[in-house]
């Protein structure tokens, strides 16, 4: 008799299942975008755990978070909350939990901070200040990088200083002492017990290359080791990955799931050779290679769009991908003659779609090149009433207070903290200016002491000493109350201790009232970060410590979101930050010279190629809708620009654009820029008309239920749906064509009764 294989199994198609269920050896999969490969996976995970394997076995690298927590969430469906126990993150939060683990091995402490960005601009830029150099040449930000890249190749401050090739370049560069800067700086993280980012993949490489006993241990632990978005890690990322998986002499069980037609992050050091080394390093344990080549996702026509695109770049893994959803909507471009009019333009279409297509908010996602461009849609989405969230830009943990409280809190786990330290001593103000500050800064350096010991011991003026004594006074409190209290009653009586809780609350300026509000959620955040029970260690434990707290925070990606995730938004960020993705519409934005693709990247064979991949990632998000959409002028820099549409406009195949058949709307606008201001003076925006022709699988939208209404049918008498204020009845009509009045009683209302100018409202009558 046949034995009916697990349910999950069923969910996938014959290759797909091969992938999931060869466990042993090494699994390199190469698949096009909506393939599944993330699908395998997850599906392969909870496979594994069926079959008996401990989710803490079980390592899985994902692109963010959020990403980890989706897969998680997904595993948990087949084998219940054990799934939580899973290794599953990003690169840096999971190397951190070890690197906690391990930090007495490499000389750090084991509650060492996390630097952000910020932290290590600030520390770089007070070091320039001590050497006496000119900020104007040492540029925080350009050090920053310089010394990013050299940890990402595994050069040390010794080795910096040997390297002749850098040190041409600094000297090219004007910065002949950046390798003095960069001694100096690891040097003074080390002294605070602080990592920046590089220093979790960089420090980890360390640990796992000069002691046997601790990459033992790991290679015993770790039986699975799996790898979303592959063709996005660096060297050093798969440099440890390798490290990680050799056992007495073959590999543990690795897979890695990847798309070198979606390789993004170049600039970042990634690198499409980490996919061709796969292969060779593993190719004599017997590499099994799989390729999926059913999109899942996406219609036909933006299918045989992307392959369109893609077949401009010159080299590529060779992939066949097709679709089974049936051709469905054609492509549409929307042209503008400026930014302004492209962002209304886009907001007026999401509506159009909601309506006739039945869309929520949250199947729709705007993409574009750079974060900056998201403040137009911003504005228009806030005038049509439409909701969304941005992803990238100034994160809820950059800001002002929220980065205060979360200081005091740093030096309640870690004393040492140089940056957390100079942030707060004097804020709120206690009377301890720079040059106290200075002197205890130096003075631990000189003694080698805690900060805390040197603001004991520094002298200073009556009235600055009782401030500081006060100070050292309420982390020394936290910090012997933490061995008992919880992370949230912690920060709470910092918050109240500290002053910055009055401080917050005694500005009553509109400005103060949204910083009292961040303040409240930051504490509202740490409570449920208390409260939830996901998170839980090895050994089982969940971790609830302001430690775990901080570096959750503090490895947050670009794209994570803190807060209520599942709420109906419209999606607006970077197309990089949309990687593995999708969504039902998908407006691709900005598409121009210059900006898609970006100036940067124009001057280069590789750089046009990776911009390229990267219109390839936004269109392959989109699962029934996209639309592409550029503007003739645009400010950019402060400046009025004018730039041709994007080459890669061209590359789309004509057949596959919506023909001027479609939509009058559309076509009088796109392709006739006087009919467009036409149409805007005159406000005669004709209807859209429907196409039946769609066809899918599986039909999500409900298209046949809709019916625009055409003005004419608007009466006094007729009832009608309005997009905000819901259900209300025509009293009256007034005005003369083109611009007519209905006045609406919308008995939902306080104020029930509202004038509406039929040109620009969306109503539908019922
Ligand atoms: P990307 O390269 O963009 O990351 P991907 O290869 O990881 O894409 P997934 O995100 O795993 O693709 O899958 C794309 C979509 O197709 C998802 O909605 C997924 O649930 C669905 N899907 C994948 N495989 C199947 C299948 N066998 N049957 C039905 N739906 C599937
Ligand atoms: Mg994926």
């Amino acid at each position: 008799p046949t034995v009916k294989p697990p349910h999950y199994l069923d969910e996938l198609n014959e290759v797909q299942r091969q992938a999931v269920t060869t466990t042993d050896g090494p699994v390199l999969v190469i698949a096009g975008p909506g393939s599944g490969k993330t699908r395998v996976l997850t599906y392969r995970i909870a496979h594994l755990i069926e079959q008996g394997s401990a989710p803490w076995e079980i390592l899985a690298l994902t692109f963010t978070n959020k990403a980890a927590r989706e897969m998680k969430d997904r595993i948990a469906k087949v084998v219940g909350p054990r799934a939580s126990n899973i290794w599953a993150g990003t690169f840096h939060s999971l190397f951190a939990r070890i690197l906690r683990v391990e930090a007495n091995h490499i000389g750090y402490p084991s509650n060492f901070t996390i630097y952000d960005t910020d932290d290590t601009k600030s520390l770089l830029g007070q070091i320039i200040r001590e050497l006496s150099l000119d900020p104007k040449v040492y540029q925080a930000n350009a050090i920053k990088n310089r010394i990013s890249s050299a940890k990402s190749n595994l050069i040390t401050p010794k080795s910096y200083a040997l390297n002749e090739e850098l040190l041409a370049q600094d000297k090219q560069a004007k910065m002949p002492l950046v390798s003095q800067i960069y001694t100096k700086y690891v040097e003074r993280c080390k002294r605070a017990g602080a990592m920046d980012f590089d220093d979790l993949l960089f420090r980890l490489y360390e640990l796992l290359q000069n002691h046997p006993e601790v990459v033992k241990k790991y290679r015993q632990k770790f039986r699975y080791v799996l790898v979303d978005e592959f063709q996005d890690t660096n060297t050093l990322q798969y440099a440890i990955v390798k490290r990680l998986v050799q056992y007495e002499g073959s590999p543990r069980n690795i897979c890695v799931v990847g798309d070198d037609a979606q390789s993004i992050y170049a600039f970042r050091g990634a690198t499409i050779q980490n996919i061709l080394d796969f292969e060779n390093d593993f190719s004599q344990y017997g590499i099994q290679t799989f390729k999926l080549e059913q999109n899942y996702r996406s219609t036909e026509t933006i299918v045989a769009t992307a392959n369109a695109v893609i077949g401009h770049n010159s080299r590529q893994i060779q992939k066949k991908i097709w679709s089974d959803k049936g051709h469905g909507e054609k492509i549409r471009v929307i042209r503008e003659m400026d930014d302004n009019l492209e962002g209304r333009r886009v907001a007026d279409t999401i509506l159009e779609q909601k309506n006739r297509f039945h869309l929520q908010n949250q199947d729709i996602a705007i993409l574009y090149r750079t974060n900056a461009q998201s403040r137009i849609f911003e504005e228009y989405l806030r005038r049509f009433n439409i909701a969304y969230r941005v992803y990238g830009g100034l994160s809820f943990y950059q800001r002002k207070e929220v980065k205060d409280l979360i200081a005091y809190l740093r030096l309640v786990v870690n004393p040492n903290d140089e940056e957390a330290f100079r942030r707060v001593i004097n804020f709120p103000k206690r009377g301890i200016g720079d040059t106290s500050v200075g002197k205890v800064i130096s003075l631990a350096g000189q003694q080698s002491m805690s900060l805390f010991d040197a603001l004991r011991h520094v002298a200073l003026p009556t009235r600055a000493r009782h401030a500081a004594d006060g100070f050292i006074d309420v982390i020394e409190k936290a910090q012997r109350k933490s061995a008992t209290a919880s992370a949230y009653e912690l920060a709470e009586a910092i918050a109240r201790r500290s002053g910055l809780l009055d401080f917050y609350r005694n500005d009553n300026s509109i400005e103060g009232m949204g910083r009292l509000e961040n303040f409240q959620a930051l504490l509202d955040g740490i409570k449920s970060f208390v409260e939830e029970d996901s998170v839980s260690d090895t050994e089982n434990l969940p971790d609830k410590s302001l430690a775990t707290y901080l570096q959750n925070i503090a490895l947050l990606t670009d794209f994570d979101t803190e807060g209520d995730e599942s709420k109906d938004v419209v999606t607006l960020m970077s197309v990089h930050a949309a990687k593995g993705l999708e969504f039902k519409s998908v407006f691709v934005v900005g598409l121009e010279e210059k900006l898609f693709p970006s100036w940067m990247s124009m001057d280069s064979a590789e750089g046009m190629d990776e911009e390229r991949r990267l219109f390839y990632v936004a269109i392959t998000r989109a699962e029934l809708f996209l639309t592409l959409s550029y503007a003739n002028t645009r400010y950019r820099y402060g400046k009025m620009t004018m730039n041709e549409p994007s080459r890669f406009l061209a590359e789309v195949p004509a057949e596959a654009v919506e023909s001027t058949s479609y939509s009058r709307r559309s076509n009088d606008h796109e392709f006739d820029p006087l009919a467009q201001q036409r149409a805007r003076v005159t406000g005669v925006v004709p209807p859209a008309r429907l196409r039946g022709t769609a066809k899918f699988a599986e039909p999500r939208v409900d298209m046949e239920n809709f019916q625009p209404s055409p003005s004419e049918e608007i009466v006094a008498g007729v009832r009608v749906l309005h997009q905000k204020f819901g259900e209300g009845k025509v009293t009256k009509v007034d005005g003369g064509a083109g611009n007519q009045i209905a006045t609406i009683h919308f008995s939902d209302l306080a104020q029930p009764e509202k004038r509406i100018m039929l040109k620009f409202a969306k109503l539908q009558v019922l």
